[in-house]
């Protein structure tokens, strides 16, 4: 008896892998980074379908892992769907990671494995081991990774865009987890409930197909999760309700979805129901978000060819520039009219119900417009722009300057402020100027916008852009009233 039971235990080891760590102890401590790393190596070991690369060190020296899990090679088959599904960028959402393990296990059950004819999956299970061990939000420099996706300072951040360049992946997650037990919904008598919470992206620059077709996937996955008895819902900040305006998700590009979204990626953010603390409600909490990710694979699955086809026309679009001839690099969220039909959770009654919103703000639209140049010089004496071209992996070259070209100089009269959701950023008051004395090419780089990151490019260099690289304190010195912006603009000489 005792040998058949053996027997029956190997065979079901073998078959759907270890457990994880958070299994092995039953639920009652969340998974080291140690405990992270022996799992992988066992998965690696134990499967030809697994295989995993260490993508970066942390600030303090821990590994941070890409699990690639693929039939034939991963990336070796163009026609497949390359997806990279990446967790726990804030240290202190362990469910994430914890969901990003058994989705390991899962597709290695024979039932799941038909999902690997079609798909490349790359698994990031932990961005920040850092804050993990220490049970905090920021990593080892005390900086939220999910604010750093376009500065990319960070060692977490950087090795996560290498990655996707590496590979250019069509879809993309990056899961989290968000908590609903705030001090002013609890005096609102009401909270946020739902399981799993999904955004799409929101920034106006991303091709609309896209965006329409992340609208589709929203109601997929909204009816995948309720078969399975998962609560899921939009994932809407602000609030409550006639309070704060609720909202879409950012359409700033500094986050997981929206930086990868702008390069014209099928692109979302996860966020799980977080606990009161990091054990409570741990089970339901990594098997809610691992459904999740099982249900964006699903539907990748299903819409294979006609995703692979509209990532490859619309990255086609930013490489050759067949794209808006304008660019919005001042943005904000606006009411259609519509009202919100909100499910939340009476405090009172400990019930479910619907809140009706009225101030309801789904849409974005553009607050400033510019003309997309045909590129940018940046003065090679701006080394932390140089770099940080390098860490995007951008096209750049030296400058040949022709008269097919006029090349324009900001000058900064004023530096005003503006609001941004919530916060307050920089803007400019500025002038555009044509140079026209001789130009010293060789003090220059050339960085076309006619590449995948045509739209990152122009929202990250403008001096105006409420979103650029001028609203971070590291490139604050760029702007200087009555001064001259160094970074040129070269469009087309029309005379
Ligand atoms: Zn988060």
């Amino acid at each position: 008896m005792k040998k058949i039971l053996f027997f029956q235990f190997l065979f079901f080891a073998s078959a759907v892998g270890q457990l994880t760590p958070l299994q092995k102890c039953n639920y009652t401590k969340i998974t080291s980074h140690d405990e992270l790393s022996q799992f992988l190596e066992v998965a690696d070991h134990n499967s030809d379908l697994v295989t995993k690369e260490v993508i970066a060190e942390s600030v303090e020296g821990r590994k941070l892992y890409a699990v690639y899990l693929s039939k034939d090679g991963f990336g070796k088959d163009e026609t497949k769907l390359k997806i990279l599904i990446f967790a726990q960028q804030h240290g202190n959402e362990h469910s994430g990671k914890e969901g990003a393990l058994l989705l390991i296990n899962e597709m290695l059950r024979s039932e799941n494995q038909y999902l690997l004819d079609k798909i490349d999956l790359a698994i990031v299970p932990q961005m920040n081991p850092d804050g993990s061990e220490k049970n905090q939000r920021r990593n080892g420099n005390a900086m939220d990774l999910n604010r750093n996706h376009l500065i990319l300072t960070e060692p977490e951040t950087a090795g996560l865009h290498k990655l996707f360049n590496k590979y250019l992946f069509d879809v993309t997650l990056d899961v989290h987890e968000y908590f609903p037990y705030g001090e002013t919904w609890k005096i609102y008598g009401y909270r946020t409930d739902n399981e799993v919470e999904i955004g799409t992206v929101t920034n106006i620059n991303i091709s609309q197909n896209i965006t329409e077709l992340s609208r589709e996937y929203l109601n997929f996955i909204i009816d995948y999760l309720k078969d399975k008895e998962i609560s899921c819902f939009e994932y809407l900040p602000g609030g409550p309700p006639e309070v704060n305006y609720i909202r879409r998700s950012t359409f700033d590009i500094n986050d997981g979805r929206q930086s990868l979204g702008i390069q014209n990626s099928f692109s979302f953010i996860q966020e799980g129901k977080n606990g009161i603390d990091s054990l409570d409600n741990i089970k339901r909490r990594s098997e809610t978000q691992m459904a999740g990710m099982m249900g964006l694979l699903v539907y990748s699955y299903r819409h294979k060819d006609e995703i692979k086809n509209l990532i490859a026309d619309q990255r086609e679009k930013l490489v050759k520039g067949e794209i808006s001839p304008n660019i919005s690099i001042q943005l904000d969220h606006f009411s259609d009219g519509s009202k919100l039909e909100l499910p939340l959770l009476s405090y009172y009654s400990d019930s479910d119900t619907i809140i009706t919103v009225a101030d309801y703000r789904p849409v974005v639209k553009s607050l400033y417009d510019v003309e997309r140049p045909i590129g940018y010089l940046v003065p090679k004496v701006l080394n932390e722009v140089i770099d940080w071209a390098g860490k995007h992996s951008l096209v750049y070259y030296d400058f040949k300057n022709s008269n097919e070209y006029k090349i324009e100089q900001y000058h900064i009269i004023r530096i005003d402020s503006m609001d941004f959701e919530g916060d307050i950023v920089v803007n400019p008051i500025t002038e555009l100027k044509e140079i026209t004395n001789q130009l010293s090419e060789n003090d220059y780089i050339f960085i076309p916008a006619n590449q995948l990151k045509n739209n990152m490019i122009v929202i990250a260099l403008e001096p105006k852009s409420e979103l650029g690289l001028v609203t971070y304190r590291n490139y604050a010195n760029l702007l200087k009233e009555g001064e001259n912006y160094s970074i040129l603009r070269v469009v087309k000489n029309l005379k």
